[in-house]
Order: C-alpha cells, then sequence, then structure tokens
C-alpha cells in the first residue's frame, strides 16, 4: 500500500508567515486518501543534495535505514498530503525554526531540490485516520497549525449536511486561510488556549484532534472523560511533542514506551 517515489520540488508558495506550501512532483502510482493523507517525508541534512537511503528493496527499508550513521541517512518525518493533482502534490509545512530539519528544509526549499516519500499507492491505504460515521451531524475538529494541512482536506472532504466545529491554533493572525467551512482561529499568547476552546466547544457526534502531543491528550481526556463521548468517536493524533524530535517519539515507540497512560 505504501512504496517509494522520487518527489522533486516543483514550486514553493508561502501561505503565511508560519506556513509554506511545498508542491512536490507526484510520479504515476502515487495514489492519495484524501483527507487526513499520512505519508513519510525523506529529507537531506544540510551538506547533501538528495536523501540517503539504502539500496535495498522497498520492503526492507526500514532495519537498513536504521543501521546508516545517523548524520548521513536521510532525516524521516511525517506529512500530510494537503491536496493531489494529476502530476503533483500539496505538502504544507508549518515552520517552527531552524532546529527542526524538516522545517529548516521547508523554509529555503525551491524548485530542483530533492525529496524522497514512503507514499500510498491506492486510496485505501491504512493511513487515513478522519472518518466521521454518516450518522455523526456534527463534528468538532481541532488542532494547531501542524494538523492545518489535515484540517483543510477533512473539511474539503464533508457533505454540506455536516455541521463542524472548527478550533485551530496558530501563531500569527495572518497564517489562517480560507477554508470551506467557518473556523475558530486562535492565536498563540494572544486568544485562549486550544484546550480551553475545546472544553467550551458545543456537543458533537465525532472528534477528530491533532496537534501537540500534550494539548491533544488533555482534548481528548475532556471530551472521553468530562463529556463521556464514545472512545471510537475520538480520533487523536500527536503530530508532535514539545521538546522531543520525531527520531525521540520513533525510538520510544521502537522501545515499546510510547507516552500513552491506562486512562487514555
Ligand atoms: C500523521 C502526521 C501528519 C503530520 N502532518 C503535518 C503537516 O502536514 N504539516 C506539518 O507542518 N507538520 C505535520 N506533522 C507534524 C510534523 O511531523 C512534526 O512537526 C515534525 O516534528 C517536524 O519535523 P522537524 O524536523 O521540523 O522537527 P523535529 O526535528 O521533529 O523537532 C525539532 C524541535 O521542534 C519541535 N517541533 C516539532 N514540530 C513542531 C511544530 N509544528 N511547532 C513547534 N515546534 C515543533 C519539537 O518539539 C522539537 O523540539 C504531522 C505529524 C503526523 C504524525
Amino acid at each position: 500500500m505504501f512504496r517509494f517515489f522520487d518527489m522533486p520540488v516543483l514550486h514553493a508558495t508561502r501561505l503565511g508567515p508560519s506556513m509554506v506550501r511545498i508542491t512536490l512532483a507526484a510520479p504515476d502510482g502515487f495514489v492519495s486518501g484524501g483527507r487526513d493523507q499520512r505519508f513519510k517525508l525523506f529529507f537531506p541534512h544540510p551538506h547533501q543534495d538528495r536523501p540517503v537511503m539504502p539500496d535495498v528493496p522497498d520492503d526492507d527499508w526500514f532495519a537498513a535505514w536504521r543501521a546508516l550513521d545517523p548524520s548521513e541517512r536521510a532525516v524521516m518525518r511525517t506529512f500530510t498530503v494537503r491536496a493531489q493533482r494529476p502530476g503533483e502534490v500539496d505538502v504544507d509545512f508549518a515552520l517552527h525554526g531552524d532546529l527542526g530539519p524538516a522545517s529548516r528544509w521547508a523554509s529555503t526549499a525551491g524548485p530542483g531540490d530533492r525529496l524522497l516519500a514512503l507514499g500510498p499507492t491506492a486510496p485505501d491505504n491504512g493511513g487515513v485516520e478522519f472518518a466521521p460515521p454518516p450518522s455523526a451531524r456534527t463534528i468538532l475538529i481541532a488542532g494547531d497549525e501542524s494538523a492545518l494541512p489535515a484540517i483543510g482536506a477533512n473539511l474539503e472532504s464533508l457533505p454540506p449536511a455536516t455541521t463542524a466545529h472548527v478550533y485551530v491554533q496558530i501563531a500569527h493572525d495572518d497564517d489562517r486561510q480560507d477554508l470551506p467551512r467557518d473556523v475558530t482561529w486562535l492565536v498563540r499568547n494572544r486568544d485562549e488556549p486550544l484546550t480551553e476552546a475545546v472544553r467550551k466547544a458545543p456537543p458533537a457526534d465525532y472528534a477528530w484532534i491533532a496537534g501537540e502531543a500534550g494539548a491533544v491528550r488533555t482534548m481528548r481526556r475532556h471530551l472521553v472523560k468530562d463529556r463521556g463521548m464514545p472512545r471510537e468517536s475520538v480520533e487523536f493524533m500527536g503530530y508532535w511533542r514539545q521538546g522531543s524530535t520525531e527520531e525521540t517519539l520513533l525510538a520510544e515507540t521502537l522501545a515499546g514506551a510510547t507516552p500513552h497512560t491506562p486512562e487514555d
């Protein structure tokens, strides 16, 4: 359902102070399932002109990639397919400074830069979570800027009859985007926190929440514990964790130490 694709940059478009849209060439066979379709991107280090991967069959890549020198092997990160058109794919990067290799790369990326993707090859590929049941008349969507690409695509997939209460935390007013539904934009350090807004949100039959892992956990706990929403009606994804790189999170997962507590 996933395989490797060479995806050179076609162009970069600044969407706001903290967000850049990178349009990548999408070779034949790349098939997004839409909505919050996730996939892996592999970035070069600053001293390289392309991501370095082991020369092994696709099925054997993971162990071989892990065995390579971390300062040389491609940097793997998870992103969302914001949109797919014939021959191209948009990926929206929330820029959060030079500390993150993906954020650093995206802030200067331009035509011809090389990326590798482990991307979907069929619409039903196991990498899509947003799936409100047809019976859900009102849904709640909440996330920060890392989840904004998925939120945009999720909203585009909604039937007109579904009511959506949508809350997005952003860094600057100018990071707001035109989306097909009304959104409550919450500017960090100015407006109330996302967790508070969700606490006050109207009741919903289904919820999708993503963004910083600690905030996501707080929101999910509120929805499941305080409101009594059924667990299966609350889709939640930690997209990043304050103070941890994606490598640290992967290492924890591999060690069986994912930060889930019993009440999760
Ligand atoms: C399923 C899924 C889909 C995702 N889709 C997208 C997407 O479409 N667009 C997008 O921008 N991100 C998306 N993310 C989040 C992205 O994978 C992380 O933000 C990732 O850590 C970025 O890698 P990096 O190399 O820039 O930073 P890392 O090297 O992983 O982290 C470096 C430092 O930056 C901090 N950091 C990481 N991300 C952020 C952030 N967003 N804001 C502030 N600080 C941060 C970390 O805590 C760490 O201290 C997604 C994540 C998942 C799991």
